[in-house]
């Protein structure tokens, strides 16, 4: 079994000056813990799961070693992909090339290097039961910052609410860690937007002191900042077979190519005649539109006319990626179809 280090109040000083450093002393997933003012509780943060997504690490290095107060309840700090993240260039591999994404081993089997180190966190949450998990990522692309759920109830709700206004509520089970609300706690996973952008490490940091410091997470919020809520996306999955590019315009050898400003449609509407990019029939072929039960609705989603693709309705696309390996290896990106 991979082990998780356990660090029971680390003194600041030993902690690094900077991000990079942090993991360096780390060296292994480590579980850093900072004892709050009622021993009877704790809240997990969760982060780097994903190796190329900084700004929980960020969030949590500069809350170990800035002045601050005593939390309200102890907080488990878990760094998780630590040996990814230390590949060269830092920051840059998502997970080990030909490895399972980590962030997909939160169910059996568990039976590899990237299933061990997800029991191992599950055995840390049966063992100090957590009233709350907040798993910190970035974005594959940029834009704004927003949280995914299971469920949308007051917990949830209160969890994202401490970070972001908006909410994606998912049915798609995909071994990700905040399928844990199915059974035991509450968990949300947090996008703090794009891994470069310095506003993402700053909600991550916001977010993670507002978490830690109020006594109780779940009552009524005094002021009403209400989500915007996302039900149940379809996933825009494409064949790994294909030839997928990003340009201004059509690209002969493409199978698909998306306009290069995709990115910039990110939780905005776009309407049936809005083109989304350019398409060939063996691209179109490759197309898949997937609900949690694995059901394709290519057709309802999208169109292709003239070797143009379009949405077949009006969309909200978010989490699109303009990185060709991970429109692959995970998907191009989420949509809802828009009311009305
Ligand atoms: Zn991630």
């Amino acid at each position: 079994m991979t082990a998780i280090a356990i660090w029971y109040d680390p003194p600041a000083g030993e902690l690094g000056s900077n991000e990079l450093e942090f993991l360096r002393i780390l060296g292994a997933p480590s579980c850093l813990v900072v004892p709050g003012l009622d021993h009877s509780r704790c809240r997990f943060i969760v982060t780097l799961l994903h190796g190329n997504e900084p700004s929980g690490t960020i969030a949590v290095h500069r809350w170990l070693t800035q002045p601050r107060d005593v939390p309200a309840v102890d907080v488990y700090c878990i760094i998780m992909n630590i040996e990814v993240a230390l590949a060269k260039p830092y920051f840059s591999l998502r997970q080990r090339p030909g490895r399972r994404d980590l962030n997909r081993c939160f169910r059996e089997p568990f039976d590899d290097a990237e299933g061990q180190l997800a029991a191992a966190l599950l055995n840390l949450i049966h063992r100090y039961k957590p009233e709350s998990l907040v798993d910190i990522h970035n974005t594959s692309g940029m834009g704004p910052a927003f949280g995914v759920a299971v469920f949308y109830d007051r917990q949830h709700d209160a969890l994202v609410s401490l970070f972001t206004e908006r909410l994606v509520v998912t049915d798609l089970r995909l071994g990700a860690l905040m399928e844990l609300s199915d059974s035991e706690v509450p968990t949300v996973t947090v996008e703090c937007g794009g891994s470069q952008d310095p506003e993402s490490h700053q909600i991550a940091y916001d977010g993670l002191q507002r978490y830690v410091s109020l006594p109780q997470l779940f009552v009524a919020p005094d002021s009403d900042w209400p989500l915007d809520v996302l039900h149940h996306p379809v996933r825009l999955e494409l064949d790994p077979a294909l030839v997928i590019a990003y340009a201004e315009q059509s690209t002969v050898d493409a199978d698909l190519c998306m306009r290069v400003d995709i990115e910039h449609f990110n939780f905005g509407e776009v309407c049936s005649d809005t083109p989304l990019g350019w398409v060939t029939a063996r691209g179109w072929q490759g197309i898949r539109v997937v609900d949690s039960r694995g059901d394709n609705y290519r057709d309802k989603y999208l169109r292709h006319e003239s070797g143009q693709l379009f949405p077949a309705a009006r969309l909200k696309l978010f989490m699109i990626t303009s990185n060709p390996t991970i429109a692959k290896s995970d998907c191009l990106c989420y949509a809802v179809r828009c009311a009305g």
